[in-house]
């Protein structure tokens, strides 16, 4: 092939999950792209119900009509204490991958401008005046790339700031008795053995014989598929099941770490998604942070002299995240009882406003106050002083 026959776009999004069908999507409503021409690229067919998204929000959005469940009471426990968190004005709200997959689809596919193919993208390559793409069947070139697809080495072969994951696995069950509570979703029970780690159980419950049971760690070492599978089975029985039945299962491991991803964003070139750090780094929550940047990135996008480079913005919550990440990178065994002082007596409402990184420097001291103080004071300097 020629250079001639080289397909030409002005945006190509290298990923099509959830930053870029966010992106795009908005990018429809907004009317101000209908004379771009827009090319999605990703190796999967975002045909299947691949994962889960939970977010805590006050206002309804343009996601409401897929969400699939919400809760407004939240359980947070240890092996000592149990909390009941009355999330309101906040809803926990459900949406299943497939449905924001198809509903998002359900839209562009009608727009003449924009094309998804099914393609796995092996080359990346930015030049003076365009930002070539080669996948496995074609080549292509565009104006300006966004790419959500992640490379483990970056942050992974680095040592300056520490990586952990939010490592899971996840049984979708139906029990023969009614055990599950569909009003109140298991936020963080870290009653589960914590052998040395951050180790708690996360559940969905959808009826009172389903739900999704998922054992969670935050840490740096992913653990053979058996020991999630076993906790999962334990934590079953400690609630009473002894007969169930899997319906779905899902597993997943999402990066926690401060890394300056948008280090890497160059004149053509921009990272979004987890790629370009737009994972909370102390809880690995992507969906909420997605949400908001990628209404950013579309405003932005309607500069007229478009500096990619210029699009992340520092804030002081990426310095709180990185003392959380130091404290569980070295004693990854006090996660449990970090979460519990915040949880225990803390106003909910205001440690979910401080998780999205909403509130103001007073109400910053009043959650972290409630954090053992120690702790944040001796990582305070190390971070300083590295
Ligand atoms: C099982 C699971 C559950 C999660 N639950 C939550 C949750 O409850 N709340 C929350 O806030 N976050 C959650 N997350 C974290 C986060 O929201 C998701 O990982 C989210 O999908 C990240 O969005 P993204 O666009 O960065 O990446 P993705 O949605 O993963 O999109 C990247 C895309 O790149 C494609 N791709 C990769 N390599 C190539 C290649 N070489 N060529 C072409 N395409 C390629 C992939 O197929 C994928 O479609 C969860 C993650 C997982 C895995």
């Amino acid at each position: 092939m020629n250079s001639s026959q080289i397909k030409h776009f002005d945006y190509i999004f290298t990923g099509t999950g959830l930053a870029s069908l966010m992106t795009v999507y908005k990018m429809v409503l907004s009317g101000k792209f209908s004379d771009k021409s827009i090319l999605l690229l990703d190796k999967d067919a975002k045909k299947t119900n691949d994962r889960t998204w939970c977010f805590w929000e006050k206002e309804e959005s343009i996601w409401n009509s897929i969400i699939s469940k919400k809760w407004d009471l939240a359980l947070f426990a240890n092996e000592n204490f149990k909390r009941d968190l009355d999330l309101k004005p906040y809803s926990y709200n459900k949406i299943n991958g497939l449905d924001f997959y198809n509903f998002v689809f359900e839209t562009i596919s009608n727009q003449s401008n924009i094309t998804f193919l099914n393609e796995k993208v092996t080359d990346i390559n930015e030049l003076e005046t365009h930002v070539f793409v080669g996948t496995e069947e074609n080549r292509y070139t565009c104006d300006y790339l966004f790419n959500s697809i992640y490379t483990k080495a970056f942050a992974e072969g680095q040592t300056k700031y520490p990586v952990l994951q939010q490592h899971f696995v996840g049984w979708f069950v139906k029990t023969e008795k009614e055990v599950f509570n569909p009003e109140k979703v298991t936020f963080m029970d870290f009653s589960v053995e914590q052998k040395g780690n951050t180790r708690f159980m996360y559940v969905l419950p959808i009826s009172k014989i389903e739900a999704l049971v998922e054992y969670t760690l935050f840490s740096e070492k992913l653990l053979q598929k058996e020991e999630y599978e076993n906790e999962i089975q334990i934590y079953l029985e400690k609630l009473g099941v002894n007969q169930f039945e899997i319906i779905e299962k899902e597993q997943g491991s999402i990066p926690m770490t401060c890394y300056p991803f948008w280090k890497k964003n160059t004149k053509r070139v921009l990272s979004i998604g987890t790629a370009g750090g737009w994972t909370k780094a102390s809880t690995g929550y992507t969906f909420k942070n997605s949400d908001k940047k990628s209404t950013k990135l579309v405003e932005f996008l309607q500069n007229e002299n478009l500096k990619m480079k210029d699009f992340h913005k520092k804030n002081r919550f990426w310095f709180y995240d990185l003392l959380l990440l130091d404290i569980l990178y070295r004693n990854n065994e006090l996660g449990s009882s970090i979460f519990s002082s915040l949880f225990k007596k803390g106003n909910t409402k205001l440690i979910f406003k401080f998780l999205d990184e909403e509130t103001n420097l007073f109400e910053d001291l009043r959650v972290i106050m409630k954090c053992p103080k120690v702790l944040f004071i001796k990582a305070l300097f190390r971070v300083v002083f590295k």
